[in-house]
């Protein structure tokens, strides 16, 4: 017989498994069960279109048997079955999804103690047993395998024989100790009551032969006897009513299916009748998947018709911007063997699709504006995902989402929403005002805030590289333009100010061409300004662009990069400007050196790399001598 070694990681896994102290190690019997499920799903789907399956819905079960002697646990379905190679693949390597993400967060070092809050798998057996055997046939297969392991010492595989396709995992539960009683887990009453904790809502029967007690024929008295009872109510949790359903069994539910080891935020239980109908149980996450933001994350809810699960992931179901809700739906209006490129254009699809996305968006609105704190978090994990909605496929999808993102407020120190910041706008503000930048702390500094601020303005401090396009998608909210106070006019003068700061300027032409003469092609225009407040410069970039725009260029696509035009904007009353506008007549070329010092200095305000830094410190040194 062949003996084989774990892979190394998998290794680690079991090691840990093995020799784990933790309290919750009841959970892989939800892991077994669960895994068998899954495999009589897969054949139940092959059923419907496979008539030489010969097994029909009501005939698929997993059965449990104890045997108290000889401390053995079994568990057994007619599902679909392992191959040698998939025994090989799917036992020997932490391939699979749960025991993998139980893998990374044990990277990260967080605590051990998520064991079992995970899906950790078929592994977490070992947690209880000593030895495990695994025998399977594949359906479609003749020949049964039969695996072997104590975990320790890697497995070992050979051929066996099986009546029928499916798969029996057979534990040899460890010695009880001081501490340890596994062997409470071969007793009745703990086994009925770990699947009613734990795998209630298991859409098969979960058999097990009970002892009983009945009434003898012809008398009064009693007797035990055995018989086989169904432990699980099979009632799917979605299709149970909302208010027989414990939040705790949402949670369980949500942790078991979809591997996270924290409970959501948010629990949505719905329904419709009607032109479509069908149930559904969606989940916000309170946080966002180690993939959530790369290309292998997949989104979709899992979609079951008439008890039957059809798709693991249906995409079509959820919206890419809601790709983070989780969740289950099912429909008996949905043809079960339907093809899944019918399914792509089914118009009940479509209109179950529809809902979903309405229902989703009120949630959240309603978190939004009832749970702030929860919502809060919840824009923590997702709100990224929120704004490349907004601003992805030139905005359609903006009405869902406009309503939902968050942005910090200059003026009230935390995130608001679009509506409150138009809502709470003074009267004659007449628009969203918002700066972009790398971080809060240095665009509060902008003299164009400090100038909206002092009119009793916010400005919503935009520090997400995808920020900066949501004014240009949406273009408006409420009513109201966006207004990027870093390039753009404020529009607070009144015509008689603007009057003046031209005349002003035309005043002024012959330092403002000196002034750009002497910058050269460092910038492209260079023109006075009233927003500077207490400042003498400010660089703007042209209209329509902004700084932010050409940095996020440059790191994501060199090759399409370009740079954004510079203004040197000047505030005529600092002292500053004045020293340089004096030092124009009395010595052009210190005047000079003042021009370019002011274009370093606007460089630096606004985040700007300086190309030659030497020279700016060269500069500095020369004017202090
Ligand atoms: P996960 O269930 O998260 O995928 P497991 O470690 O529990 O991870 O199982 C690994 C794989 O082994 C499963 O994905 C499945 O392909 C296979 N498997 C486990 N149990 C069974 C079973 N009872 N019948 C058929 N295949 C099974």
């Amino acid at each position: 017989m062949e003996k084989h070694q774990f892979k190394a990681e998998s290794q680690r896994l079991l090691d840990l498994m093995i020799n784990s102290i933790y309290t919750n190690r009841e959970i892989f019997l939800r892991e077994i069960i669960s895994n068998a499920s899954d495999a009589i799903d897969k054949l139940a789907y092959t059923a419907l279109t496979d008539d030489k399956v010969g097994i029909a819905r009501d005939d698929f079960a997993i059965t449990i048997t104890r045997n108290e002697d000889d401390r053995i646990l079994t568990v057994s379905d007619n599902g679909i079955g392992m191959s040698r190679e998939e025994l090989e693949e799917n036992l020997g390597t932490i391939a699979k999804s749960g025991s993998l993400g139980f893998k990374q967060a044990m990277e990260k070092q967080e605590d051990i103690d998520i064991i079992g809050q995970f899906g950790v798998g078929f592994y977490s057996a070992f947690m209880v047993a000593s030895s495990i055997t695994v025998i399977t046939r594949k359906y479609g297969e003749d020949k049964a395998w039969k695996w072997v392991s104590n975990g320790a010492d890697g497995y070992t595989i050979e051929e066996t024989t099986k009546d029928a396709a499916g798969t029996q995992i057979i534990m040899t539960l460890k010695e009880d100790t001081e501490d340890d009683k596994y062997s409470d887990f071969l007793k009745e009453y703990e086994i009925r009551n770990l699947i009613r904790k734990y795998s209630d809502y298991i859409r098969y029967p979960i058999k097990m032969e009970v002892s009983k007690s009945r009434k003898k024929e012809d008398s009064e008295e009693y007797e035990s006897c055995t018989e086989e009872e169904t432990l699980n109510s099979m009632v799917p949790i979605w299709q149970r009513a909302k208010k027989d359903v414990t939040e705790e069994e949402y949670n369980s539910f949500y942790q078991d299916k979809f591997f996270d080891f924290t409970n959501p935020l948010r629990t949505i239980h719905t329904s419709a009748e009607g032109t479509v109908s069908y149930k559904a149980l969606l989940y916000i996450p309170g946080k966002a998947p180690y993939d959530f933001y790369t290309k292998d994350f997949k989104r979709g809810l899992q979609l079951y018709s008439s008890g039957v699960m059809i798709m693991e992931s249906c995409e079509d179901l959820l919206p890419e911007h809601f790709r983070f809700v989780r969740g289950v739906v099912d429909s008996q209006d949905l043809s079960l063997n339907i093809s899944r490129e019918m399914l792509q254009k089914n118009r009940q699809l479509t209109i179950i699709a529809r809902n979903i996305e309405k229902k989703i968006k009120s949630e959240l609105k309603s978190m939004l504006e009832n749970e702030r704190e929860k919502y809060e978090a919840f824009f923590e994990a997702f709100g990224r995902q929120l704004k490349y909605g907004t601003v992805s496929d030139y905005g359609v999808h903006k009405e869902s989402t406009q309503d939902l993102l968050l942005f910090w407020s200059h003026k009230q120190g935390k995130l608001i929403s679009l509506k409150e910041y138009v809502e709470a706008m003074p009267e004659g503000q007449e628009k969203i005002y918002y700066v972009p930048g790398e971080n809060k702390e240095h665009l509060a500094k902008l003299p164009q805030v400090e100038t909206l601020s002092k009119k009793g303005y916010d400005t919503l401090l935009f520090t997400e590289d995808v920020d900066e396009f949501i004014p240009q998608t949406l273009m408006t909210y409420m009513e109201k333009s966006f207004c990027n106070a870093s390039s753009e006019d404020l529009g607070l003068q009144t015509e008689e100010e603007k009057k003046e700061l031209d005349a002003k300027a035309e005043e002024l032409k012959g330092f403002l061409t000196f002034v750009k003469e002497t910058l050269g092609e460092q910038v492209k225009e260079v023109k006075l300004s009233a927003n500077l407040g207490t400042y003498p410069v400010c660089m703007s970039p042209e209209a329509g662009m902004s700084f932010e725009m050409e940095k996020y260029m440059k790191r994501m696509t060199p090759e399409y990069s370009f740079s954004v035009g510079r203004i040197l904007e000047l505030n005529a009353g600092h002292e500053a400007v004045q020293a340089m506008q004096k030092a124009m007549t009395e010595d052009p070329l210190k005047a000079k050196d003042y021009a370019q010092l002011l274009c370093y200095q606007a460089q630096l305000m606004a985040q700007l790399p300086l190309e030659d830094p030497y020279a700016y410190t060269e500069l500095v040194c020369k004017l202090m001598v």
